[in-house]
């Protein structure tokens, strides 16, 4: 940029039409923070600075102003796109009128606590000011748990819209409205037309894609309109968007495979109307849960929800008596009518009740609802007295529960897809039950800027090319280093020793042309380090540690140490793999402190000789409810003489934000495993805090027991026709709950 001469200021005349006397705007080009810098001091209302095209690094940029309704100052991109902040980059607004359009956040992160803040400082702060076609992707603070908002909305009457935020990786709510002064309350905010792309699954609280208040100020009204967006796969936590504020509107938004709910967790007078849910099936998509007064929840669209417990499709919440400010209120005069609930398998009524949350709904009612499952079950479950519930005019396709049927219609219903993609009834008697035909869900298309891309950003697995790679020296450290993304290494017969650690920096899949025919020794601590932005599977290869460094604490995977940001895969199939013994606690897989896995799966492999543990995924020993994978599946393998434990799985603390994580593990045959003395938690399996847990079908021979500790959350465990020879019986506990635990052990074979 430096090489092209700018005119510090191009001078262009306007004449206004909308006031008396004639003004001149300016449109300052600049193309250095020096220069943007001296722009500012000169703006007037009516100018616009122009950043001009190319990457602009480690800008921290303050735009200040009193622009007027009629002549806004105006901060924009010569070419919408093109204007890419990178490095420690930031934005800070604050004055009147103001309005931003056509940056790009990527590559790099905030070193402050926004991407993008309405308010310079504490008192300084934004009004009547707007965001727009800005774009901030994947602009994730390295380290994970370092906590940043990517929009923080404050001020009064300031919009952000179609806008593109994707890919947050690191703690902190995406987009913040902050009521945290008296100039932020009753703020008249608009959120629209963004496209919120995929949030990775966080692993802890604090992955929320849209907040609205703090509990703290929650009494206080906001009226914040949130209309018109996109949410596509926001997975970060339990809670999609929290409402933690009064009077705020949320239309016409569509929530696409988004594991989590829409929460009216805070605050009163809500209005949540014309959206739509489609979970496809997806594991813990949620939709609605209602908390607190007042709340309308009308004509919304929920299809093929799977979420269960507060994460339900429908959720209304028991609250506390005289309930401190931050904990469950009672809901009153909630109104719920005119939704569709279509393929929801749970509606969850007086959810929470317990001990402290006694007090049930009142005051409210449920009418001219649609309830249809095809598979006929009904999805309500009543944790309470629901009498304060009025159910009118309801009609549903399944049975329903006594103390519904009055108000609960049950009729044959058949279903048409309409032209906006939603199913209604086809007979017209039913044309004022559910859902109106009226609603008209925003397309993907139609939000963000229309400039930039909504591409995935992660790689499938497969989806690049085929590579042979030849039983020669380095051959397969090379391979990897030269591969891209999605490609296919396949190893031919023969042997590979390998001298230096493979990094795993990008999707690979790695698999013996024929299976068992090629095999790998390696000579370092480990052979394959997950790194940021890798995923490996591995098919059909035989491995052994005989040429392994004859020292303790050897892996065969692990991932980066330390400050993994990306959610990573790991696969292994129809692998032998032995000899992990040539000095103690040389395990199959450790994870590093702070990595996350979305799913580790293992499916018939044969495990020999291993003297540490298996898969170590116990790393977050801080109990701050922080874990390591999300989903571990253990299918159809056999170990044999796993000195420590096969699996780890540990999340502690009492924190309930998170859906994971969960254990499946099915017909394996362990023997002789667990039972070293180095193994410390004296265990086969050790699971603590794991929410679900599947043990079926598998038989243990002369192993150490399977432990598992129950912490909160209520968690779902099944431990069912497995076989226990020589094995003690499955030990578990209620960490936090009182009275026996909750686990299912079922036809369970002990010999
Ligand atoms: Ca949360």
């Amino acid at each position: 940029m430096n090489s092209i001469q700018y005119l510090k200021a191009v001078t262009v005349l306007v004449f206004s039409l909308c006031l008396s006397s004639q003004v001149i705007a300016k449109n300052w080009l600049v193309d250095s923070q020096n220069s943007y810098n001296n722009a500012l001091q000169q703006l007037q209302a009516g100018d616009s600075i122009i950043l001009a095209e190319g990457t602009w690094n480690d800008f921290e940029i303050l735009f200040k102003g009193e622009g007027t309704e009629q002549q806004p100052i105006t901060l924009k991109a010569q070419t919408k796109g093109k204007v890419i902040l990178s490095g420690q980059s930031n934005l800070r607004l604050s004055g009147k009128y103001l309005v931003v359009s056509g940056l790009v956040f990527k590559d790099g992160y905030t070193p402050s606590s926004s991407v993008i803040a309405f308010r310079s400082n504490k008192e300084d702060l934004a009004y009547h000011s707007r965001v727009t076609e800005v774009v901030i992707d994947n602009f994730s603070n390295p380290d994970k748990q370092e906590s940043d908002y990517w929009v923080a909305l404050y001020g009064q009457y300031n919009r952000f819209d179609h806008s593109y935020v994707s890919g947050k990786r690191n703690k902190g709510v995406t987009v913040a409205v902050r009521l945290d002064s008296k100039n932020s309350l009753e703020n008249h905010h608009q959120i629209d037309h963004n496209y919120f792309g995929p949030r990775p699954i966080f692993g802890s609280n604090g992955g929320e894609t849209l907040r609205i208040g703090t509990s703290h100020y929650s009494l206080s009204n906001s009226f914040t309109v949130v209309e018109n967006n996109y949410f596509d796969r926001c997975d970060g936590e339990v809670e999609i968007i929290s409402i933690k504020s009064g009077q705020n509107q949320i239309k016409n938004n569509v929530f696409f495979e988004s594991r989590g709910t829409l929460t009216l967790r805070h605050g009163n007078g809500n209005i949540i109307e014309d959206n739509v849910f489609f979970g496809n099936g997806v594991d813990h998509t949620g939709g609605i849960r209602v908390i607190n007064k007042d709340q309308v929840v009308r004509n919304n669209y929920l299809e093929g929800l799977t979420g269960y417990r507060f994460g339900s499709g429908f959720t209304v919440m028991n609250g506390v008596p005289n309930s401190t400010i931050n904990r469950y209120h009672q809901v009153e005069n909630a109104l719920i009518e005119n939704n569709s609930l279509i393929n929801v398998e749970h509606v969850q009524l007086a959810a929470g009740s317990d001990a402290e949350r006694s007090a049930v709904p009142i005051n409210s009612s449920m009418q001219n609802n649609l309830i249809f499952n095809e598979n006929k079950q009904q999805p309500f479950t009543l944790f309470d007295d629901v009498s304060g519930i009025k159910f009118n005019g309801n009609v549903a396709n399944t049975s329903a529960l006594s103390a519904l049927a009055s108000g609960i219609k049950q009729q044959h219903i058949e279903m048409k897809r309409a032209n906006n993609g939603l199913l209604y009834p086809v007979s017209t008697t039913l044309s004022n039950i559910g859902a109106k035909t009226s609603i008209t869900p925003i397309s993907k298309s139609d939000t963000g800027p229309s400039w930039y891309a909504k591409v995935d950003s992660l790689t499938a697995f497969d989806s690049g090319k085929t590579i042979q790679v030849p039983a020669k020296d380095d051959a397969l450290f090379n391979a990897v280093l030269t591969a891209n993304d999605g490609d296919v290494l396949v190893l031919a017969n023969g042997l590979y020793d390998v001298r230096k650690v493979i990094d795993i920096n990008k999707t690979l899949s790695i698999k013996a042309k024929n299976q068992g025919k090629a095999k790998i020794t390696f000579q370092r601590s480990t052979l394959f380090q997950i790194s940021n932005g890798g995923s490996l599977t591995i098919d059909g290869l035989d491995i052994s540690g005989v040429n392994s460094p004859d020292a303790a604490g050897n892996s065969l995977v692990r991932t980066q140490k330390w400050g993994m940001l990306d959610n990573y895969r790991f696969v292994m199939r129809n692998s032998n793999v032995s000899a992990l013994d040539i000095n103690h606690s040389f395990h199959f897989f450790d994870s590093g402190r702070g990595a996350f896995a979305d799913y580790i799966e293992l499916s018939g492999n044969h495990f020999t000789n291993i003297t540490g543990d298996f898969l170590r995924l116990d790393k977050e020993i801080e109990d701050l409810g922080i874990y390591n994978a999300e989903y571990v599946i253990v299918n159809n393998n056999t170990f044999n003489n796993v000195q420590g434990a096969l699996v780890k799985l540990y999340r502690g603390g009492t924190d309930e934000s998170t859906f994971g994580p969960h254990l499946n593990m099915r017909n394996n045959t362990i023997k002789n495993s667990g039972k070293s003395n180095r193994n410390k938690t004296a265990s086969s399996l050790y699971l603590h805090g794991v929410q679900v847990t599947n043990i079926e079908g598998n038989t243990f021979d002369n192993s150490a027991d399977v432990v598992i500790e129950h912490t909160v959350g209520e968690p779902k465990t099944a431990v069912k026709n497995n076989t226990f020879d020589n094995t003690a019986s499955p030990s578990v506990k209620e960490l936090h709950a009182q009275g026996p635990h909750t686990a299912l052990l079922l036809n369970n074979k002990q010999s």
